[in-house]
């Protein structure tokens, strides 16, 4: 009886998602892995990707990048190309940026996300990165869609502002079309009415997405809070809504910062909410780095 019946709520996901038939789950393919450096996302340990928005300096970004590796980060984020809402906004270092991004990486062990804006910029930026970042606004351009797949690193496909949830999907699709198995989806908030946060973090696509695909969905609490303060509670709702990591910003300066100061944590702020995370992850088969395995990691760098 029971078995019946999620057999048919099976197939009336499948249909309502029918043009993104390789993004569903299959009896075959409960759980997509995608490898990293020397982990997984998507397995039993709750991946934190961690960072400024934009790369800046050189101290900012090292600095950034020891301390939320210290706290289990595995990931570090950054911008170095920048889709800003104003044209006269600080666009990114580009090159140097991706520069600074490599020196991190060299003296953390962790591994690097960041955006890519244009197919042009592909080959480069993928030389730099570990996962390829398609941000919000580029989530429909199939083009930059392809030619990142086809690097063969894995992507890290963030939601677009106004696209549901089958336009996310439909997305992934491209990228899976296109030879590329590595995708982990993001949600960072959609816009809606409410205009009290900067997004609507719509939780409820977290849990649809983990019902019903197999690739790894993380949370982006930053984006959708848009107020700092409000970040480490979008944190643990994502969570408790079952997401494989998380995606936040960190600046050791934030009152300072070249973009999304108002919504990035300082180290405190950080260490406080990953902290707050513990009894959450516990639920979880496996949380974050215990201290020891830290431990082992610092020895990595
Ligand atoms: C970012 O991650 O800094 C960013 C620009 O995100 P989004 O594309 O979700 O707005
Ligand atoms: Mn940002």
């Amino acid at each position: 009886m029971e078995a019946d019946w999620s057999a048919r709520l099976r197939l009336s996901w499948q249909e309502r998602f029918a043009e993104s038939p390789g993004v569903l789950k299959s009896p075959q393919h409960l759980q997509t892995l995608v490898p990293v450096l020397d982990f997984v996302i998507g397995g039993d340990e709750f991946i934190t990707m961690a960072g400024p928005c934009s790369v800046e300096t050189e101290h900012q970004l090292l600095a950034t990048a020891h301390h939320v590796r210290q706290e289990g980060a595995r990931i570090l984020r950054g911008g170095a190309f920048k889709p800003r809402s104003s044209p006269y906004a600080f666009q990114g270092h580009g090159l140097d940026g991706l520069k600074m991004l490599d020196l991190a990486r060299r003296a953390t062990g962790l591994a690097i996300v960041t955006e890519v804006m244009s197919e042009n910029d592909v080959p480069l930026v993928a030389e730099y990165a570990d996962i390829l970042q398609i941000g919000s606004r580029s989530m429909e351009n199939y083009t930059l869609l392809e030619a990142a797949a086809r690097s063969g690193r894995p992507i890290l496909l963030k939601r677009g502002m106004v696209a549901t949830i089958a336009d996310l999907l439909r997305s992934a699709q491209v990228i899976l079309d296109n030879g590329n198995p590595h995708v982990i989806l993001c949600e960072r908030g959609i816009r809606t009415f409410e205009t009290a946060t900067r997004n609507t973090f719509d939780v409820a696509a977290i849990a649809l997405i983990k019902q019903i695909a197999h690739l790894p969905i993380i949370a982006d609490p930053s984006h959708a809070a848009g107020h700092r303060d409000l970040v480490p509670a979008f944190a643990r709702i994502g969570v408790a809504a079952g997401a494989d990591g998380l995606i936040v910003e960190v600046h050791p300066d934030p009152d300072r910062a070249w973009s999304d100061g108002d919504q990035s944590l300082t180290f405190a702020e950080f260490d406080e909410m990953m902290d707050s995370l513990d009894p959450y992850l516990e639920l979880r088969s496996s949380g974050r780095p215990r201290p020891a395995q830290r431990f082992a990691l610092e020895a990595v760098g």
